[in-house]
């Protein structure tokens, strides 16, 4: 397994609830390097952009609005088999259906605030680092 890349937000419900620390304590103890990072807040524009993806769906409106509700914590983060890693550290969308000691189990309440987002493949993982660092914010 090659060491790569994924990328994460600490979502504004998980800043708001006193979660960044918590949270990354377990990315860090999980092996995960922090490559870059940022403590900033998306415009509706900029999030409605980062989740273009998801722009025919039902729930987009929303995401955008909770997604530019508060400040939010951006990185990459490095590890062996990265994105995999990260989606099981990570758990279900919902947080209902997240396993016991996930990220989403323990700090998220509901499946549109759901304290974390991570990187679905390699590609992505590449593009949403790219959206927030530049080369010289990767160390
Ligand atoms: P993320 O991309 O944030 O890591 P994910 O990959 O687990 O989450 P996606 O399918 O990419 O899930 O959906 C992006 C985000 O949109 C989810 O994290 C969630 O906050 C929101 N979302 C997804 N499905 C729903 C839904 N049915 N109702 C409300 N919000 C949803
Ligand atoms: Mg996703």
């Amino acid at each position: 397994m090659a060491t790569n890349r994924t990328f994460t937000m600490i979502k504004p419900d998980a800043v708001a609830n006193g979660h960044i620390g918590a949270i990354l304590n377990d990315i860090i103890a999980s092996g995960f390097r922090i490559v870059a990072m940022k403590y900033t807040k998306l415009s509706p524009e900029k999030a409605g952009e980062f989740y273009a993806v998801h722009k025919e769906r039902g729930f987009y409106g929303d995401l955008v609005s909770f997604m530019s509700s508060g400040p939010i914590v951006a990185a990459i983060l490095e590890k062996t088999n990265a994105v995999e890693d990260f989606r099981a550290l990570i758990g279900a969308t919902n947080p209902a259906d997240a396993a016991e000691g996930t990220i989403r189990q323990k700090y998220a309440k509901s499946i549109d605030a759901n304290a974390v987002h991570g990187s679905d493949s390699d590609e992505n993982a590449e593009i949403e680092g790219n959206f927030y660092f530049t080369a010289f914010d990767k160390f």
